[in-house]
């Protein structure tokens, strides 16, 4: 596995329990966003009523699970989690609903891997809070209504697109994550080795924040395996030569990038002459999955200029070239 794959794996998830912010204040960045629900949150609380329903949508380990964790407690409610697909049936639906307390938060994951019957149920439940199930079958079937507590639904996902556009419709709050910078991860890392007591200097923190792919995931991890190094090597301090050592050592380059990035840009560069080549011809190639390109490879990719996306398809630019080693032709997108 990429030690900079900004999926959760378990170990993540067994160390973020600890760290992950719990209140507004503490959740660094995405100062838009912040700003929006901070007004959303407290003027559905004076009205005593729930809040509106949130999209959040943004790739993999940007804070979307954290900020559900974050709008609940501000609110002041439960929050209870899912996600799309372990919603199989239109009954697990109702029994999530109708077990909610008013105003509590309904946290969905993978929101547009639900199913198209779940997602019909979903409707009247985010519109009106009631559902129609139906109980029985064939000719003695018949649908029952039943009213459910006001309830806030936040619905995760990596990409807007890939939601049906009835479903987009009945929210209220669309917020998109933007990757982080780097001053904004090194707050990340230093409030995250405080809290594990690891000592870190400012210089060690900003190199872990500067090739963590823009995401606290990363961030967070890069940070757990420097202090590794750190401990056996070099007497338990991260600086910025520790870190940058450490981080060489696991194949992380100075932008963040591992190999299958450097392997991605390469192969554009190689055997597609620079592009542009489409994502299933590319995904063929790197034998990877052509979600995991769009989702997880490219989107960094594309934010720091390495990468451009036309309707032809996948483009590599100067800086791809530059950062292999290699001299960009003339014909390279700037
Ligand atoms: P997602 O649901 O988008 O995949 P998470 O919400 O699980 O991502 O975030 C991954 C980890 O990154 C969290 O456990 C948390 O520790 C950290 N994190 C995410 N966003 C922030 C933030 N804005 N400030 C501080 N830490 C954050």
């Amino acid at each position: 596995t990429r030690v900079i794959a900004p999926g959760a794996t378990r170990e993540d998830e067994l160390a973020e329990a600890s760290i992950r912010p719990k209140r507004l204040d503490d959740y660094l960045g995405q100062q838009p966003v912040r700003e929006q629900l901070k007004i959303a949150i407290e003027a559905a609380k004076g009205r005593g009523e729930a809040m509106d329903h949130v999209l959040i949508f943004g790739p993999p380990g940007l804070g979307k699970t954290t900020l559900s964790h974050v709008i609940a407690n501000e609110l002041g409610v439960n929050l209870r989690t899912t996600s799309g697909p372990v919603i199989e049936r239109a009954g697990d639906l109702a029994a999530l609903l109708t077990n909610l307390q008013p105003h509590d938060v309904l946290f969905v994951d993978e929101i547009h891997r639900l199913s198209p019957v779940v997602e019909e149920v979903l409707y009247p439940a985010m519109e009106d809070y009631q559902i129609d199930i139906m109980i029985g079958e064939g000719p003695a079937a018949r649908s029952i209504k039943l009213d459910l507590p006001p309830f806030t639904l936040i619905g995760a996902t990596t990409r807007a697109g890939l939601l049906t556009a009835p479903l987009r419709d009945r929210f209220g709050i669309v917020q998109r994550l933007e990757f982080y910078s780097a001053e904004e991860l090194t707050r990340i890392v230093r409030r995250s080795a405080s809290i594990l007591g690891i000592e870190c200097a400012p210089d060690g923190a900003g190199e872990i924040a500067r090739r963590a792919r823009g995401t606290p995931r990363i961030a967070n991890r890069l940070l757990r395996r420097v202090r590794d190094f750190a401990q056996v090597r070099a007497g338990g301090t991260i600086t910025r030569p520790v870190a940058d050592e450490a981080l060489a050592m696991l194949k992380v380059d100075a932008e963040g990038f591992d190999t299958l990035d450097r392997r991605m840009l390469g192969m554009i560069i190689e055997n597609f002459d620079g592009g542009p080549v489409g994502v299933e011809s590319l995904a063929a190639a790197l034998s990877e999955e052509r979600g995991t390109l769009e989702d997880v490879i490219e989107p960094y990719l594309i934010q720091q200029g390495y990468l451009v996306r036309s309707a032809r398809g996948r483009m590599v630019t100067h800086k791809a070239y530059t950062h292999l080693g290699l001299k960009p032709p003339r014909k390279a997108v700037p």
